[in-house]
């Protein structure tokens, strides 16, 4: 049977809008375009509906109340937010903010600026399966530290970090708790109030909902967390975010939150089943591969691999019919091997040559078995190529050869 091409497998990186979505929203962009700010008239009563529907969908979906929802752009401004924000409203209580070297740039770039501003931030290291130790974290914690910050599950290799056992740490410490929660919220249960979450960062556009719009989830008693705006204005969302609410992205993320919570235990168990389908196709076909990361502590719907033995480059453009991410990132001049994979110690080669698949709603398993055949079939060829490959084969002992270095 023939399947569409190309394949669509990177959904870390974004998902399709559920095309159920798309018609919740369309309304919202015609006959229903109010202002939600507008108190006066019914335009705007309608647009508040949608947004106040939204609120109390994404709320239930991690077992919030709709009062605790922030609205923003994404999770890139959420977390933006929730950092800077406690920074600068608890600066008095103190400096200390602890996160981990394996999260996304929204969080640690934003960790580093407040570095800048004289804040501390303690990166704890991760072990070789992806999780932080839950004994570096303690003894990180000082009298100063207002805020650790650790994501859910990593948008690379898919780890779910002890989410739980943190937030009762931080809970005994009297720490106010943030989980960037974007590549987890909708696909695992997640429960603000059973993993002691105090701030959590979700975004629309990686749960089958529209790009541009996103929510930070603030609690609001036990404790309550307060925060400094970061972006001024009209006193939207209760002063924590001015700005015209994106009232068809809201509308659309709540449906998609509803869709998720309705389908999860059907959905995750498909896409693990495509999962590890994918998983067995390779390792029963190729050797000298290996996964990275946890496969016990990981989503159901990733997995990250990498090939030994081939050139990164040369494995992209020999599956170039399918969309997945490499573990090697394009910067301007050289060519970064991911910091993910390095913190788990995997080396540069091997980082170099991984892939990441993420399997989403809207894959099938004709085409988890076309990429499965694809991959093994360009890793072989690869290797006919390599001599390196045919060296380890004839059991050289790479590790002591002579390199002449020009
Ligand atoms: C995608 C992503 C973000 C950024 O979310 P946007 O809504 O695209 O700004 C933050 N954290 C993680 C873990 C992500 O995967």
């Amino acid at each position: 049977m023939a399947v569409k091409l190309p394949i669509y497998m990177d959904n870390h990186a974004t998902t399709p809008v559920d095309p159920r979505v798309v018609e919740t929203m369309l309304p919202y962009f015609t006959d229903t375009f109010g202002n939600a700010a507008s108190r006066n008239h019914e335009f705007g009563w309608k647009a508040e509906e949608g947004v106040e529907r939204g609120r109390e969908q994404v709320a239930k979906l991690v077992g919030a109340t709709p009062k605790e929802i922030i609205w923003t752009s994404g999770a890139t401004e959420s977390d933006n937010l929730a950092i800077k924000g406690v920074a600068e409203m608890y600066r008095e209580k103190g400096n200390h903010i602890i996160t981990e070297v394996t999260e996304h740039k929204a969080v640690l770039d934003t960790c580093k600026r407040l570095e800048k501003d004289g804040f501390e931030v303690t990166y704890l290291p991760v072990q070789k399966d992806g999780r932080i130790d839950l004994d570096d974290l303690r003894k990180a914690i000082t009298a100063k530290t207002i805020l650790i910050t650790i994501m859910y599950a990593n948008n690379e290799i898919g780890v779910v970090q002890p989410i739980a056992e943190i937030g009762s740490i931080a809970k005994e410490k009297g720490v106010f708790f943030h989980v960037d929660g974007v590549q987890a919220v909708g696909k695992i249960p997640v429960d603000v109030n059973k993993d002691n979450i105090d701030l959590l960062s979700i975004s629309a556009h990686k749960l089958y909902g529209p790009k541009g719009a996103g929510a930070l989830y603030v609690r609001r008693r036990n404790p309550r967390v307060q925060l400094a705006a970061i972006i001024d204005g009209g006193g939207h969302e209760r002063g924590m975010r001015s700005g015209t609410l994106n009232v068809t992205g809201i509308v659309g993320f709540g449906k998609a939150c509803e869709i998720c919570q309705e389908e999860m235990p059907v959905e995750s168990a498909r896409l693990r089943g495509l999962r590890d389908r994918l998983k067995e196709a390779i390792f029963s076909q190729l050797d000298e591969v290996y996964v990275n990361g946890s496969m016990t502590y990981r989503l159901p719907h990733n997995l990250n691999i990498s090939f030994a033995y081939v050139e990164g480059e040369s494995m992209l453009m020999g599956i170039n019919d399918i969309a997945v991410s490499s573990g090697s990132a394009c910067t301007s001049a050289t060519l970064e091997p991911s910091y993910v994979l390095k913190a788990l110690g995997v080396g540069e080669d091997l980082a170099h040559t991984s892939i990441r698949f993420g399997i989403g709603r809207f894959n099938t398993q004709e085409e988890v078995d076309y990429v499965a055949a694809r991959v093994v079939e360009t890793v072989r060829r690869l290797r006919e190529l390599s001599p390196l490959y045919e060296m380890a084969k004839e059991g050289v002992d790479m590790s002591k050869m002579q390199w002449n270095v020009h």
